[in-house]
């Protein structure tokens, strides 16, 4: 019944829920070590929970359908205007959004090798053509991705960083990468892990939105700010781009609970701080413990860390399974040597190390 384009989808396959692998694994839950979804280890911020318990007392009525509280806190933060900023039920809901307000079943969408889920998904969906541009270095080719623009492409898609190698682009090669789309063809910047990565080179789509009006950035609550069950995302465009975007995405789809938890987890900069040292010391004690084995990894510069266990990738992602231990293959990226993992807390990478190394015993 479905048309073509969905007929020939591969589904997103999220990770299951703690409860229901313990169940599978007849594992209790709290022994589960579930590194696997990107998640934040630190658990919510106490001012994002606060604000969300006081949210519920208006649980029968409409959420703000503006954002506006929320839209006038990023709009603070960021130096943008507000009528610039699009609110998405998580920003895969701005992803689909995009793709539906820009492309149409003629139009091809182009995406790189071993980049995000969503984006085939999402172009599919709309039975455009998807162009995956071969990777260079695992990364995003963005010559090739540039050389790949045709009369008919409407849509990029380049994840900075990218999920799941971690690789990423300083500021300088996107801004040249931009330089050759033309101002008809939109540019999605989807920068979901950006906070994790700082430094004098860590690209800023945001710096380059007044130079190119095709240009939009997508930003997510779901990781160094750890909201992810909320579903909260945001972009910065162009006035005219939001326009369309809150056009087309459904009138409430941002619901108050989760816009009140992401309005005050804005003001908890100590939580993002912690944020990004645990998650710098975690990925520091996962390469060690990669380099101490001889594991191949891809450098990242996210929450996570792809990493090369060899051609019986699957048994070591199964016996890590049976050892309480959940991490993510890739294969259906393409990837099918590597795993990649979560950086979680200290004693829970710690607990992977240790099953990766009876894991890969086990399988050797
Ligand atoms: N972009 C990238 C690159 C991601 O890895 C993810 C989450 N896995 C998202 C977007 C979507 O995140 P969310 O919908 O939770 O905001």
């Amino acid at each position: 019944l479905a048309v073509r384009g969905v007929q020939a989808l591969s589904p997103y396959q999220p990770g299951k829920p703690i409860d229901e692998l313990a169940r599978e694994l007849g594992l209790n839950p709290a022994d589960i070590v579930k590194l696997a979804s990107n998640e934040n280890p630190l658990g919510p911020s106490e001012k994002a929970l606060a604000a969300a318990r006081e949210a519920l007392s208006e649980l029968c009525l409409y959420p703000d359908g503006n954002g506006f509280d929320l839209k006038q806190a990023l709009a603070k933060r960021f130096g943008v205007d507000m009528s610039q900023i699009t609110l998405g039920n998580g920003s895969n809901d701005l992803l689909e959004v995009v793709a539906r307000c820009f492309v149409s079943s003629d139009s091809e969408v182009i995406f790189s090798q071993y980049a995000f889920a969503v984006y085939p998904i999402v172009t599919q969906a709309i039975g455009a053509k998807g162009i995956s541009v071969p990777a260079k270095d695992w990364g995003h080719d963005l010559d090739a991705m540039a050389e790949a623009v045709t009369d008919r492409t409407r849509l990029i898609f380049v994840a900075n960083p990218n999920n799941p190698t971690g690789t990423v682009h300083g500021q300088e090669a996107i801004q040249s990468f931009l330089d050759r789309i033309p101002a008809s063809v939109i540019v999605v910047l989807d920068e979901a892990y950006c906070e994790f990565f700082e430094g004098e080179d860590a690209p800023d789509g945001l710096k380059l939105l007044s130079r190119y009006p095709n240009l939009i950035v997508c930003r997510t609550f779901s990781k160094a700010w750890g909201l992810a069950a909320l579903r909260v995302g945001y972009s910065f465009s162009s006035p005219e781009i939001a326009d369309i975007l809150n056009r087309v995405r459904q009138p409430f789809n941002v619901d108050s609970i989760a816009l009140a938890a992401a309005t005050a987890v804005l003001d908890d900069e100590d939580y993002l701080q912690r944020s990004r040292e645990v998650n710098a010391k975690g990925l520091r004690q996962l390469e060690q413990a990669f380099e101490r084995m001889g594991l191949p990894f891809i450098p990242s510069v996210g929450n996570f860390i792809a990493v090369d266990v060899g051609d019986q990738a699957m048994e070591v992602y199964q016996s890590l399974l049976k050892q309480g231990v959940i991490v993510r293959p890739v294969a259906g990226y393409g990837m099918p040597k590597h795993l990649r993992v979560s950086v979680g807390l200290p004693e829970e990478n710690e607990k992977f190390i240790q099953a990766l190394e009876h894991a890969l015993d086990a399988v050797n």
